[in-house]
């Protein structure tokens, strides 16, 4: 092992990428059965990442996102630009056997967690064929997929059966009028009922992403506090942020202190202990079985304990979300490069990543793709 590999192991906590919650003795969370609890102890793994997947900062990156499709059955107005965007032919966009490819190639470097994004993922028919193959790959642990959930609930047997282990849905708004004037589309109640879902099939956690957005649903973040009274479910206040075509302005973005000064007046969140390379910030209330978290990337950045990668549905790499650096991995395997060669590419992409990204303002003037185009 050379001194980057050695400089960065893999958190030897065994948690997830979010959120520890609240545990208890045992260190269990709330809605976890013994089993749960003991089996990720069993995952404290310190196995090195290579050096082509540890950055000149020495971050190692164990974590990729794979965003599978550039469509979406919703028209979020935060997420799609109002004109639409550019769709990729479907003969250039990764097929479910490059994905697998790059996944073995990823995990055989260190990476043991896997997220499957789009667009909405749940539009390819092959989604339960991909999560199959992705969490077949030796070395990967973790597999999960973020989702809107609109056309969720019938699958979620089928994606559990095959390997799938965490949930992430996006859900804005607890009101189904308002859901469908921000989504542009009906479907709440459908969104609702794929969460319920998934908490009785016992996924390792559920969690709920709530970008809040000034006038639009920032009068409830209450109530999806309340939300986790009752729900096993980890709630995620999301900062709303910059991407091209999205009409971003500081004034409609909801900061975390403003968030907490609103909560605040009605609950005491206290604060969770978060693992290492942590992106969210953890909380929870006493008596309620769920928790509560902020993904603070406008007014708190996390780059320092930055451990993510993505890889876009029409195969580039890109190493920082706001970062407009891509790599196309897709031409390098239609080309005939080998797994060796495309590690090679990975590696010069990763060792060009920054130590942070820029701040809110430079961003929101920085050409980057729409985030429908990225996944998140
Ligand atoms: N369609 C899936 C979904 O809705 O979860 C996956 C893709 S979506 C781009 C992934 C996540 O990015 C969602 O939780 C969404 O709310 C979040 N997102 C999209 N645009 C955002 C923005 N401008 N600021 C913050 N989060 C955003």
């Amino acid at each position: 092992m050379d001194d980057a590999s050695i400089a960065w192991t893999r958190a030897t906590t065994g948690d997830d990428d979010g959120r520890r919650a609240r545990t208890g003795d045992d260190g269990r969370r709330p809605w976890e059965t013994a089993d749960d609890g003991r089996r990720r102890a069993r995952v404290v793994d310190a196995r090195a990442i290579a050096p082509a997947l540890v950055d000149a900062h020495g971050r190692g990156h164990n974590y990729l996102r794979i965003s599978l499709t550039e469509r979406c059955n919703l028209r979020c107005a935060y997420c799609m630009p109002a004109e639409g965007v550019d769709l990729t032919p479907d003969g250039r966009l990764l097929t479910a056997s490059e994905v697998e490819r790059l996944v073995h190639i990823f995990a055989r470097a260190g990476v043991d967690k896997v997220r499957l994004t789009g667009g909405e993922p749940t539009v390819r028919r092959d989604l339960e064929d991909i999560v199959r193959r992705v969490s077949a790959a030796p070395g990967v642990r973790d597999v999960s997929v973020t989702t809107n959930g609109v056309a969720l609930e019938r699958r979620l047997e089928g994606l559990k059966a095959n390997g799938l282990t965490r949930l992430n849905l996006s859900l804005d708004t607890l009101v189904p009028a308002k859901f469908e004037f921000m989504t542009r589309r009906k479907g709440q109640e459908r969104v609702m009922r794929s969460i319920d879902r998934a908490v009785e099939l016992g996924f390792d956690s559920v969690k709920v992403n709530v970008v809040v957005m000034r006038g639009q649903n920032d009068d409830e973040i209450l109530d999806f506090v309340e939300l986790t009274k009752t729900k096993p479910i980890n709630v995620r206040f999301i900062e709303y942020m910059p991407f091209d075509g999205n009409k971003w302005s500081e004034r409609k973005m909801v900061s975390y202190a403003e968030m907490r000064a609103r909560i605040d007046e009605k609950y005491i969140l206290r604060r969770a202990d978060d693992p290492r390379q942590e992106v969210a910030k953890n909380f929870y209330v006493d008596g309620h079985v769920g928790t509560v978290s902020f993904i603070t990337s406008m007014t708190n950045h996390f780059c320092s304990g930055c451990n993510r990668l993505r890889i876009m549905a029409d195969g580039n790499l890109k190493v920082c979300l706001f970062g407009n650096a891509e790599v196309s991995l897709r031409d390098a395997m239609r080309e005939g490069a080998t797994d060796d060669e495309i590690l090679k590419i990975i590696g010069d992409a990763v060792q060009r990543k920054k130590a942070k990204h820029a701040g809110m303002h430079e961003l929101a003037d920085l050409d980057n793709r729409a985030m429908i185009k990225i996944g998140g």
